[in-house]
């Protein structure tokens, strides 16, 4: 990757190079409409998007309703099956603001057991193979026990989620974002802990690491030692400390990232997910633009 961050900008221990982050986003540049360059973030320069103060994203598909269309009777259907309609990109674009809200209240559908499960329609599906306008970036772990779509209750294309064991940061999982946000504008990334992460216990827990498990343990280490002495859950306090501070880096990363951020074209922002109950608590607005919720 052409972009890769500088290592001297960002001291931290995740940059070793070593790294076992797993991209679920394999092909994301092909099938864009608006970006058909194979190149992620190719561009050194910036390209023209939308007003500092308003940051108009790309062009967000309309939504669909959520409820699925009722099954064609098996018998003597009165007519055919409708097709998929043709693609009508509408401009709902959100702010950082507008995106957290509804990963917000997504997530009190699912803690609530009242989760629509949007945009997973058959129509929906053929709208997006147009091209994808996702409205937030989800960094999280790659428990199976936290699934963002789920637990946010978002459906497909609303959603550019990047996960690995510990939700730590590297150059794959940067530069992924890196092209979230110059080619698909989006407005908002959260960066996701959770309760009993099962890499963040190993790395409070300390000793070695077999395999690759290592360089995973290795960049939780400094979340770890940052919380060593507070009182509390060790583990508990390390997530919450690793997703801060996850988010606190990304605000730093040049050249993208900062960039965005200090165009008021992207908002970064902490999270923890608690297994039990699926509710997800802000942490920490790693950038001020966003209004008090
Ligand atoms: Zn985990």
């Amino acid at each position: 990757m052409q972009n890769q961050i500088k290592k001297d900008r960002i001291p931290f221990r995740w940059l070793n190079g070593s790294t076992i982050a797993v991209l679920i986003c394999c092909g994301y540049w092909h099938g864009q409409a608006e970006d058909a360059k194979p190149t992620p973030a190719a561009p050194a320069v910036v390209p023209a998007v939308a007003p500092a103060t308003a940051p108009t994203a790309a062009p967000v598909p309309a939504p669909v309703p959520a409820v699925a269309p009722p099954a064609a009777p098996a018998t003597a259907p009165t007519a055919p099956p409708a097709a998929a309609p043709a693609s009508e990109v509408k401009d709902v674009s959100l702010t950082a603001d507008q995106a957290l809200q509804r990963l917000i209240a997504g997530n009190a559908r699912y803690v609530a057991g009242s989760a629509t499960h949007p945009d997973q329609t058959p129509q929906r599906r053929a709208e997006l193979a147009k091209g994808q306008a996702p409205f937030a970036i989800v960094l999280t772990c790659s428990d199976s026990r936290v699934a963002p779509e789920l637990f946010l209750d978002q459906g497909l294309g609303d959603l550019f989620v990047i996960r690995n064991a510990g939700n730590i940061l590297d150059d794959h999982v940067i530069g992924s974002m890196e092209y979230a946000v110059e080619h698909l504008h989006v407005p908002l990334v959260l960066v996701v802990g959770h309760e009993k992460c099962g890499a963040v216990s190993a790395a409070v827990a300390g000793g070695e690491a077999p395999g690759h498990i290592r360089s995973v343990v290795e960049a939780l280490e400094p979340a770890v030692e940052q919380v060593k002495n507070l009182p509390g859950d060790k583990v508990d306090n390390a997530v919450r400390a690793n997703a801060q501070r996850g988010a606190e880096i990304l605000t730093h990363v040049e050249p993208f990232l900062k960039e965005a951020i200090s165009h008021a074209k992207l908002v970064v922002v902490a999270a923890r997910y608690d297994l039990a109950t699926g509710r997800l608590e802000i942490l920490k607005e790693a950038t001020p633009s966003l209004s008090k919720h």
